[in-house]
């Protein structure tokens, strides 16, 4: 899960690294009240997570009042990069004498943790390393022994940051490492980490990727969730229990098995259609769970046909087929329904759905040629595109 720039800076705090006093605003009059609460000049940033922001006119400094307010009132709303900003971050603003670049990551290859440093930041590390790869200062660090006070002496010294700004940023440094590890995150990165012209090391902006694996030891992770400006789908997917994942082609899926889901898409895929979805049910998947995954799917736009693909196991047929009627008469299906039952108790089910049949309500015995009506009804309902 990516954290919003104040998010992170919030996390970055709780292990002792330096950031700019600020407050989040969701309007121009907050955006007001923040901005003299911290003291012009300010900073007021888009809140969006995607990098950037800056060359965007996301990020705009304010001198006063009025200042302020124009600022927030052309942020808010903008559409960075496909994401719409619904939030401010407001900061006092910082006098930049140098902007550098610190971030700590997990190199799977090496099966190390990567520390990178450099007295380049600011601009995309991916073109400084594109453009000037030596001016990235790299150390691969051993999880067990962990970033110790010589190893971020040498990083800072390898990436040639200036003489006053050095011992901060080996504090800065191994505060961040801490926040990495002890934060359970899979990146923080700061771009860029400043010198100030008065003397001071700190971060000027805030990326954080937390550890999804690690999230049941972190029950304060829940306001991080609640903020997630997710996929309604996916959302709802998950209040319903439900392993769903938003994908951008026109036929819903929905298996039971994480397994028989993956098999689905490579079937619609290979019949020459595309999955709106991956949408496994789990085993023992109740008429509830089974309306549900209806549900979710009839929510997307893009759908054309839903090929429900059930074998069951534990799954029983019959509790799928009472699930698919339930659905059908909870909502209105915006798209019909090819279906492939089969396995425990396949016999039963067909017959609750015999009466049932119809355009919207195919019944397929085999996969691929359930795979391929699904496709074919979603080309002919998109007019020929898929
Ligand atoms: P990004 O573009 O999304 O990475 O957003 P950043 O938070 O990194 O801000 C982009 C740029 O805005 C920075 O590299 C700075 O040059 C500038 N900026 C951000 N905050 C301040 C500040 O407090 N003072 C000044 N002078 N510039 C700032
Ligand atoms: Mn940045």
């Amino acid at each position: 899960m990516d954290l919003f720039e104040y998010q992170g800076k919030q996390y970055f705090a709780r292990f002792g690294i330096p950031t700019s006093p600020g407050g989040i605003a969701d309007t121009p009059e907050e955006a007001v009240a923040r901005a003299s609460e911290v003291g012009y000049p300010v900073v007021v940033k888009a809140q969006v997570k995607v990098g950037g922001r800056g060359k965007a006119g996301g990020v705009r400094l304010a001198n006063d009042k009025q200042e302020t307010r124009s600022a927030a009132e052309a942020i808010l709303g903008m559409n960075i990069k496909g994401h719409l900003v619904r939030r401010l971050w407001i900061e006092h603003a910082s006098d930049i004498a140098k902007e550098y670049y610190a971030s700590f990551t997990l190199d799977r290859t090496a099966k190390l943790h990567l520390g990178m440093v450099s007295a380049k930041g600011g601009v995309e590390i991916e073109q400084v390393a594109a453009e000037d790869p030596r001016a990235i200062a790299r150390l691969h660090i051993n999880p067990v022994e962990g970033l110790t006070e010589e190893g971020a002496r040498k990083l800072v010294e390898e990436a040639s940051l200036d003489e006053e700004a050095k011992d901060q940023a080996v504090a800065v440094l191994q505060a961040l490492y801490r926040c990495f590890v002890e934060g359970d995150a899979d990146l923080v990165e700061v771009n860029p980490l400043i010198l100030t012209v008065d003397g001071r090391v700190h971060a000027l902006d805030a990326k954080v990727t937390l550890d999804d694996n690690a999230a049941y030891r972190h029950p304060e992770w829940e306001e991080y969730r609640a903020t997630e400006l997710e996929d309604e789908r996916e959302k709802l997917a998950r209040e319903k229990g439900l392993n769903y994942i938003g994908l951008d082609g026109s036929t819903g899926i929905i298996a039971n098995g994480a397994g028989l889901a993956m098999s689905t898409l490579d079937v619609v895929n290979q019949v020459g259609g595309s999955a709106a979805n991956f949408l496994d049910i789990g085993g023992g998947a109740s008429a509830d769970v089974m309306a549900a995954a209806l549900e979710v799917i009839n929510t997307d736009e893009r759908v054309r046909s839903i090929l429900v693909n059930i074998f069951g196991g534990i799954t029983r047929c019959d509790e799928v087929a009472r699930g698919i009627l339930d659905a059908l008469g909870r909502v209105e299906l915006k798209a019909p329904i090819v279906l492939r039952l089969d396995g425990t108790n396949a016999e039963e089910g067909r017959a609750i759905l015999a009466d049932h049949l119809s355009e919207r309500l195919i019944q397929e015995t085999t996969m691929l040629s359930a795979a391929r009506k699904a496709v074919e009804m979603a080309a002919q309902a998109s007019g020929g595109a898929r």
